[in-house]
């Protein structure tokens, strides 16, 4: 390998490191490290076959040059993405910083401060908006929010005995199109009949639970929503209402006419088009509906020293806890953009924002006026930032593209005009100018915007909003710099440590895959724009898919869902729509192991699917007796199995052929999730093994960052039987000949971000992703060997080792008082994140380090994990003042006056000798959970608020 090989910037060990690996592991070679592995009957006959890999240098004028294939055009088509200035010293502070984009998702509360309150900035920003009492951190798209928003109404209605048998949904034909189709994706296996129509004609009905409306309509119009809203709720039927973030500065909130769910998108609040995402979608509602509210909620508690501390809210009612009663699958969010759009609102406090929606709402006033003098017609008669003109759109059409401009072509004679805040004076001129074209008439140049509102009075927003001090005090750079710094010093990230989160795979997101991202050729294309602006981004989504296809040795790809819960849903919903096609549409059985991860059977259940849990045999295998039996009596109504291979345990199950077979054999289809695909690339894949279909989770095996816990990719890959019906979008037609209706808002989902993968992929080519995979296997097994001196690996495969990852049991230590929590926040005193707790099993740690860990990093861990083994070793159940149940120790108790512990502060802090070179302090003690979730609180409220609740 050369050395300038990407392949040596992503992978941790040196060749000179190999062999003191090989010889604690206790093999000869990688080959008998394999062997003793991998089961021989998966391996791939062949290596798979990629293109030549890139070095970074290549790839990044690579990457210059196709994204130099984009065009840029001035975008204002609107439909639910309006360009957004990102301001600059967020672009660089957080898209561009390793310390806010490779964070995990904030499990751990104490070290993880900082982009807790990002997010409770972003929570206040959206309730406060929306007019709503509680908000959640995220979703994945204003679409699959409104989804959502469907779905939490209809688990509510039966909160009226009335509606327990109802199951009519009411959509406005205002709704966004892209919306309407993931509604009709999402409504059906659940049991709920869509009816779209006129909500001005609507005839209120005891037959509706539910109803959704958008705000302001899809080409602009704004309506008064009240008198439905009141007449919906005398009926007992709920309102949801999809609403445009910033219109709402200027607009009466859709929670002020008694709405009972907000949903949207905040992309306009400063994140880049990027083709369709990512961007953070909003959900809020009533504190009523809270314990059925999807996705994560941050919340106010206190630590052990009775201080404010923030923590994820409600945990118990997490996708992972409900599994098939769930009614929402959503894990990975939005978080990396949601704490960009909550510090957009920072930045520019409520001034800023009513400035930004005001000079929208003038500039489109501007048009409007100077389009009726030059003779049209414009439908809107009340608007915010959008206008409906009549005209012959296909000759706009060709005078607008030669100047650059993308309108949103409604039909023949339609046109929708949406104004954003890039709009400048001289774009206006050039707007007015292709109108005066298309009229044959000559135009005067304006020089400054209409000052005239067209927002009936009773319709403009009269309430306040954002005065909390966090949203008037950050607006010049230097402070939002320092601001954004602050936060950030108080999380732990890959630029700190490393994170061995089993499952998660947090593996290096490459600075070289990352920096395309911030060049407009990129970032600045809507996801509608038309086919001929948008060639780079064509060309480079389809090579990512045909890489994928290559290296999961399917037929065809989608990068469509935004997760890998999305991928499964996809998947799931594939698979329905297969064998509805072959006229076997009774087929619902999912058959899903004990082991498997939350997601799999939530997603299950919103695929209309019953499930099926089989057993786990004591080694920690799939009960492939029991798996048989079961398939065997569901025979006539077997849809799939859900597995993930290599096993959540860590070990490559040898059965995995015969699993995939007698599934087969009984009608069944094998879903595999992905989520361990980082132990196969390169040395089997999922088509070897007996799969159809499989999710890929692009920010764990790909390389797309975890962001804080999103964005993520979580495309699916299918085998050939089921490419028919991979799913399309209703603007932009992909997908399969027999295509299911969309699974995400944009077409190729979140498309800025594939950009990563494909990176990582170009740049390691396939012998580097094959390295890759065989160093992942081996910096686990090296951990596994160092470990076992002091805890005992819960599952290995028949050889005695394990795969990419393990699991280390901590049960035994509560017969001294410590449960596996303890572990997890003494590591923090030593400068490192926690593996993942207590999945798949209780009281365990899953370890995995990934490939690009280097040797003296894991020795790092392996002597913190080893070190507090010996501290569990010192304490007894009778003594809880310990340094295990003190941790972590922060700084403000290591200088405070006293210090009563019957143990050192140097042992508190730095018990070993690298933590003091590096150290990391976690901000607060130990969050106090329980307290968090008596007394909800989950937006900036001042402290009074808090204490008094
Ligand atoms: C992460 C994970 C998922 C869910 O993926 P998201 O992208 O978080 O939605 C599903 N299954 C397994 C095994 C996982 O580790």
């Amino acid at each position: 390998m050369k050395t300038n090989a990407f392949a040596l910037r992503h992978i941790g060990p040196r060749a000179t490191d190999l062999q003191h690996m090989f010889d604690t592991v206790g093999v000869k070679d990688m080959d008998q490290l394999l062997y003793e592995t991998f089961p021989d009957k998966i391996r791939l006959e062949k290596d798979i076959v990629l293109d030549p890999a890139m070095t970074e240098y290549e790839y990044l004028a690579h990457a210059t040059a196709l994204g130099a294939q984009n065009k840029v055009f001035k975008s204002m088509i609107g439909l639910g993405y309006n360009e957004a200035i990102v301001p600059a010293v967020i672009q660089r502070n957080i898209f561009e910083n390793p310390g806010w984009y490779t964070a995990y998702t904030p499990y751990q509360a104490e070290i993880a401060q900082g982009r807790l309150e990002a997010l409770l900035n972003f929570q206040t920003t959206v309730i406060e908006l929306t007019g709503m009492e509680i908000a959640n951190a995220s979703l994945l798209d204003e679409s699959t929010a409104a989804a959502e928003a469907m779905a939490l109404l209809f688990d509510v209605r039966t909160r009226d005995q009335k509606k327990n048998n109802v199951n009519k949904f009411f959509v406005s034909e205002e709704i966004l199109p892209q919306t309407l189709s993931v509604l009709q994706t999402r409504s059906t296996p659940i049991g709920v009949e869509l009816v779209v129509g006129n909500h001005e004609t609507f005839n209120f009905s005891e037959e509706f639970f539910g109803a959704i409306l958008q705000y302001p309509g899809k080409y602009g119009q704004v309506f008064d929503y009240e008198t439905f809203i009141n007449q919906a709720h005398s009926k007992s039927i709920t309102v949801a209402v999809a609403a445009d973030i910033l219109s709402l500065v200027r607009l009466k909130s859709p929670g002020e006419m008694g709405a009972d769910v907000v949903v949207g998108t905040t992309q306009r609040f400063g994140i880049p088009l990027g083709f369709g995402g990512p961007h953070a979608g909003f959900f809020a509602t009533k504190e009523e509906y809270k314990r059925s509210m999807p996705g994560r909620i941050i919340g106010v508690s206190q630590d052990a020293n009775g201080n404010r501390a923030l923590r994820m809210a409600l945990q118990t009612r997490e996708q992972h806890i409900k599994r098939e009663k769930a009614t929402s699958n959503i894990c990975t969010a939005q978080v990396l953009l949601a704490v960009m759009a909550g510090m957009y609102a920072v930045y520019h406090g409520p001034q800023g924002l009513r400035r930004i929606a005001n000079e929208a709402h003038a500039k489109a006033v501007t048009i409007e006026t100077e389009l009726t003098k030059l003779g049209f017609e414009q439908l809107n008669d009340s608007y915010f930032d959008t206008i409906l003109v009549k005209t012959d759109a296909a000759k706009v059409k060709a005078i607008a593209e030669a100047k650059e401009f993308n309108f949103y072509y409604v039909d023949a004679n339609t046109v929708s005009i949406s104004v954003n805040e890039t709009i400048s004076l001289a774009d206006v001129n050039s707007v007015i100018s292709i109108f005066a074209e298309v009229a044959g008439k000559s135009f005067e140049a304006i020089t400054e915007f209409s000052q005239e509102a067209l927002i009936p009075v009773k319709l403009e927003r009269t309430s306040t909003f954002l005065e909390h001090d966090v949203f008037n005090t950050y607006h010049s750079e230097s402070q939002l710099m320092r601001y954004i710094k602050k936060l950030e010093r108080k999380d732990l990230s890959l630029n700190h440590s490393m994170i061995s989160l089993g499952s998660c795979t947090m593996k290096l997101n490459a600075a070289a895959e990352m920096l395309p991202l911030s060049n407009p050729n990129w970032n600045n294309i809507h996801p509608f724009a038309p086919a001929d602006q948008t060639k780079g981004y064509l060309t480079m989504l389809h090579k990512l898919e045909q890489q994928l296809n290559v290296i999961t040795g399917f037929a065809g790809t989608t990068l469509q869902p935004n997760s890998g819960a999305q991928g499964e849903y996809a998947g799931l919903m594939v698979i329905r729509a297969y064998h509805e096609s072959r006229g076997e549409g009774h087929r619902n059985i999912a058959l899903i192991p004990a082991s498997a991860h939350g997601t799999n059977p939530a997603s299950a259940a919103m695929a209309g699917m019953k499930v099926v849990v089989t057993k786990t045999t004591a080694e920690g295998n799939i009960d492939v007796e029991d798996l048989r039996a079961k398939a065997e009596l569901h025979k006539d109504n077997l849809s799939c199995v859900m597995i993930t291979y290599p096993s959540t345990h860590g070990v490559y199950e040898s059965s995995i052929i015969e699993i995939t077979d007698l599934i087969h054999a009984n009608g069944g289809q094998v879903y595999m999730d992905g989520a361990n695909m980082n132990a196969q690339v390169g040395l089997t894949n999922p088509a070897r093994i007996g799969a159809d279909v499989c999710h890929l989770n692009l920010h764990k095996t790909f390389a797309i960052p975890h962001g804080g816990g999103g964005p993520g990719v979580g495309p699916i890959c299918v085998a050939q039987h089921l490419v028919p019906f991979l799913p399309t979008n209703p603007v932009i037609k992909v997908g399969g000949d027999n295509a299911i209706t969309a699974i995400s808002a944009a077409p190729y989902g979140s498309a800025l971000v594939c950009l990563i993968s494909y990176g990582y992929i170009s740049m390691l080519g396939a012998d580097g992703l094959k390295q890759s995979t065989m160093t992942a296997i081996l910096n686990a097994n090296y951990m596994k060997a160092r470990l076992s001196e002091g805890y005992d690996v819960l599952y290995s495969g028949e050889r005695g080792r394990a795969a990419h990852e393990m699991i280390i049991d901590c049960r035994m230590f509560k017969a001294k008082g410590i449960e596996v929590t303890d572990i997890a926040k003494r590591l923090m005193d030593y400068g490192f994140h926690a593996p993942t707790v207590s999945f798949p099993v209780a009281g365990t740690l899953m370890i995995e380090p990934t490939e690009s860990e280097d040797v003296a990093e894991l020795d790092r861990f392996c002597d913190a994990m080893l070190s507090i083994r010996k501290e569990i070793e010192a304490v007894t159940a009778e003594d809880t003042n310990n340094v295990l149940k003190n941790a972590p120790h922060t700084l403000a108790m290591l200088t405070a006056e006293t210090w009563e512990q019957p143990y050192s502060r140097e042992k508190a802090a730095y018990p070993l000798e690298y933590v003091a070179e590096n150290k990391f302090w976690p901000s607060v003690r130990r969050v106090d959970d329980a307290y968090g979730d008596r007394n909800l609180v989950c937006s900036c409220a001042p402290m009074e608020a808090y204490m008094e609740a």
